[in-house]
């Protein structure tokens, strides 16, 4: 797995590292190291405020002797990183019988890739029995999609009519997962940003709805964020976090982007847990999210 998040890392790892691995991990600390390390963190999407705490940190402690030649810097800097990378419980507990995942999110950010990836390594590579809501009622285009995961997954799927109302879709599916004994019920939802005041009160109205259907549901709310949109993704983040309590962030599509670091400032900033991230489009390409992979990834 390691290898293979290297590989598909290989943008970042490169706009980290042609500035990096040549100037700043060979030879001595100077002032240089600082400015250059810093641009080379903000290119990264690492963030503002995340990139001047590391730098100020290291600088710090380069100025109190313990931080002596470029390999040290580069192994410390690992360290920090990973760090800031780890926020609270990245694990996802199925265990409720059913548990319920939510997944919201921004239109192409790749949630229904992530729901079908999801419902796929569930029930074929774990065993378990899944069902999925098709609650995004707005695009036609949305459920036919997500049969077609639930398809290659071997699951079912719970619709509505087109246009149908989100919640009581929602409400079905919970009802479904209970009445066969499922494991997990993924439901999907809008993501028109547009409207972005529905949409909140929307997801909103959801979550209660299938409150009422089981009361400590959704266990589980995850945002998909496109990690190529850089600091998109982190105003993404607070937003809907606003509106709903967001348990995890799927971090997606970070095998084609150069703007990695978003995963550290979305940690820093938010405080919420990055669980997943998207590597690819097939259906393995979802791994659970390493911070120390993650950060050796990032600068190896
Ligand atoms: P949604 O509108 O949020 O449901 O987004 P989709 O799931 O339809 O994904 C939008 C596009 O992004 C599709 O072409 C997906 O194949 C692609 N995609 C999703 N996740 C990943 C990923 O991790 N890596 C890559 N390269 N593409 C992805």
């Amino acid at each position: 797995f390691f290898k293979r998040l290297r590989e598909n890392m290989a943008k970042t790892r490169e706009a980290l590292g042609a500035e990096l691995q040549a100037t700043l991990f060979e030879g001595d600390i100077d002032e240089d190291t600082w400015e250059r390390l810093e641009e080379a963190l903000i290119m990264a999407d690492v963030g503002a405020q995340t990139t001047a705490k590391v730098v100020g940190q290291l600088e710090q402690e380069a100025t109190e002797g313990g931080l002596v030649g470029g390999e040290a810097l580069s192994q410390r800097l690992t360290e920090l990183l990973a760090d800031i990378a780890r926020t609270g419980d990245g694990r996802i507990d199925v265990s409720h019988g059913p548990t319920v995942i939510m997944t919201i999110g921004v239109n192409g950010t790749g949630k229904t890739t992530t729901i079908g990836k999801l419902a796929w390594h569930l029930q074929k590579e774990l065993g378990l029995t899944v069902v999925l809501g098709a609650a995004d009622t707005f695009r036609a285009a949305a459920v036919e999609q997500l049969e077609q995961w639930s398809v290659r997954a071997g699951c079912e799927i719970v619709k509505g009519p087109e246009g149908s109302d989100p919640g009581s879709v929602a409400f079905e599916a919970v009802k479904r997962g209970r009445e066969i004994g499922a494991d997990v019920v993924i439901v999907d939802t809008a993501g028109r940003l547009h409207n972005q005041d529905h949409l909140m009160e929307e997801l909103a109205k959801i979550r209660r709805v299938i409150g009422k259907q089981l009361a400590d549901a959704p266990h589980e709310t995850l945002l998909t964020v496109d990690s190529t949109t850089g600091q998109n993704g982190l105003r993404q983040a607070q937003l809907f976090s606003q509106a709903v309590p967001v348990d995890g962030i799927v971090l997606t599509k970070l095998d084609g982007t150069a703007k990695g670091g978003i995963a550290l400032a979305i940690a820093a900033e938010t405080g919420i847990p990055v669980k997943l991230i998207g590597i690819g489009e097939a259906l393995e390409d979802l791994r659970p999210f390493d911070a120390d992979d993650f950060a050796a990834a990032l600068l190896s």
